[in-house]
């Protein structure tokens, strides 16, 4: 860079960073969501092409002025939707790093690389999951992790049948059977779908009372597809599913994998992480067995996105399923015996997440990220309670995790009006702007949901959540049934 062009990145590099810091410093001053203005829609959706560039510090204006405003609203005490965290300060210091820095990872000798072996590792250790060198990955999230995941379990089993699914696809074989709970997520679908496993042979299981997954539905399932000609192959178990935050009995759904030779996946993308909280990471035992777990450092750990990873037992299924050296590639001098973290998945060109994974930890240490998961899994206990101890609120599910599932039920109304009522609560509570939640649907009934993931959401903050709720209910025109 010329020195005139490094001077105005170090001068507008330096207004950037208070623009970030102001933006977080004063997030509880704006609305948690606010809908888009119509000028600023269509300034933000239609702008045209610029002939000639303009300077850095011009940019910085648009994104004040144009952007800035329109959070999605993660960023606030007051955000339950979804399962999506503030920004860690350590992430966020050390993003504009990266991207100075800009490396693909996908191998070689550099810092980036390296320093994934490490994010890596940590991750393995922090949710108590078994870490032999080079098995795992970071991926753009929990989707890509289970792609990954789904295409190893379907390499291995065509190997189990001497054949190579790399080389000769799926054709000619007996379909193969996915299993996961009625509320597994969709990732695993589309994963199943993609990689021409078909969603026919997706198998839901049925949940108990608690949103869990049924170990004796499971072994039924697998007994009737064997008994049908298709070869049982994958069970994916949740550790935190994104309806209530239910842990599916894992040692035990372990244990039917082992027996039945079946490939068993944990999707931990939000819930691994609550492993570490004393109490309800008993409930994760048996997570230590699973054959792969995805988890997203992008949720409860509050890693900037994106950062997804996900974690084998053995390093050499993934290497078997995605390796693929050209010569281009290809270096003689290359000592690493585990190879490129490109020949572990289907990314070539790979940023450097590990640096915003690395920085979060190392900031946070062991101590800060169980504290962190302690106190928002606290903080949803309490909301169960302050919801059970109403009677206009019910709750839907236990407190597992940090998810509350729940419903308004003022009393003078109906099923019809409150089912009504309960649909329409969540886009009425975000409008307010003082609130954002989502909603789901719970055994075929509409409800509630709120996920405390930040670090600065106080039990004040409940409280003003379900008045909240009861505003918006009275705001909405009740539909006559
Ligand atoms: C978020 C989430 C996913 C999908 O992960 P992405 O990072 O969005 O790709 C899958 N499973 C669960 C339980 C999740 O919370």
């Amino acid at each position: 860079m010329t020195d005139l062009r490094l001077t105005d990145l170090r001068r507008a590099g330096r207004s950037a960073a208070d623009l970030a810091a102001d933006h977080l410093a004063t997030v509880t001053d704006r609305p948690v969501w606010r809908p888009v203005a119509d000028a600023d829609r269509s300034w933000l959706t239609r702008q045209p092409l610029p002939a000639a560039g303009r300077p850095l510090a011009d940019l910085l204006d648009d994104v004040r002025d144009r952007m800035l405003p329109y959070p999605m609203g993660n960023g606030h005490p007051r955000f339950f939707g979804w399962v999506n965290s503030p920004p860690s300060p350590a992430g966020v210091l050390v993003a504009p790093l990266a991207a100075a820095m800009n490396p693909s990872c996908a191998g070689g000798e550099h810092a980036g690389v390296l320093l994934e072996r490490t994010a890596v590792r940590w991750l393995a250790e922090l949710v108590g999951f078994p870490h032999p060198p080079g098995a795992g990955l970071l991926t753009s999230g929990t989707s890509m992790a289970t792609i990954i995941a789904l295409a190893t379990a379907r390499q291995r089993a065509s190997r189990q049948q001497g054949r190579d699914v790399r080389e000769t696809g799926l054709y000619g074989q007996p379909p193969l059977a996915v299993y996961l709970s009625t509320e597994g997520h969709s990732c695993l679908r589309k994963a199943a779908e993609l990689l021409g496993l078909g969603s026919r042979y997706l198998r839901t299981v049925p949940v108990d009372g608690a949103y869990r997954m049924d170990p004796g539905a499971l072994r039924r399932l697998i007994a009737a597809d064997r008994a049908a000609g298709v070869r049982p192959m994958f069970v994916a178990a949740s550790a935190g599913t994104v309806n209530t935050g239910a842990v599916d009995p894992l040692a035990e759904i372990a244990g039917i994998a082992r027996e039945h030779g079946l490939w068993f996946h944990v999707d931990g993308a939000y819930g691994a992480l609550g492993a570490l909280a004393e109490g309800t990471g008993r409930g994760y035992a048996g997570l230590e067995q699973a054959d792969s777990l995805a988890l997203d450092p992008h949720k409860w750990l509050g890693v900037p996105v994106d950062a997804g990873c996900v974690l084998f037992r053995d390093p050499v299924g993934p290497r078997d399923t995605f390796s693929l050296v050209p010569p281009y590639l290809r270096q003689d001098d290359d000592g690493d015996p585990l190879g490129w973290f490109s020949e572990y998945g289907p990314e070539q060109t790979r940023p450097f997440r590990a640096l915003r994974v690395w920085a979060t930890i190392a900031h946070l240490g062991r101590d800060g990220i169980s504290q962190l998961v302690r106190r928002t899994s606290q903080l949803a206990r309490t909301l169960a309670t302050m919801i059970e101890a109403s009677d206009d609120f019910e709750l839907l599910a236990p407190a597992t995790t940090s998810v509350i599932a729940f419903r308004h039920r003022p009393t003078a109304l109906d099923v019809d009006r409150t089912e009504a009522l309960n649909q329409a609560i969540p886009a009425a509570v975000q409008r307010r702007g003082h609130a954002f939640l989502t909603g789901t649907r719970l055994s075929g009934r509409a409800a509630l949901r709120a996920c405390v993931l930040h670090p600065d959401t106080t039990e004040a903050d409940l409280g003003v959540l379900l008045d909240e709720i009861r505003t918006a209910a009275q705001e909405i025109d009740a539909p006559t049934v």
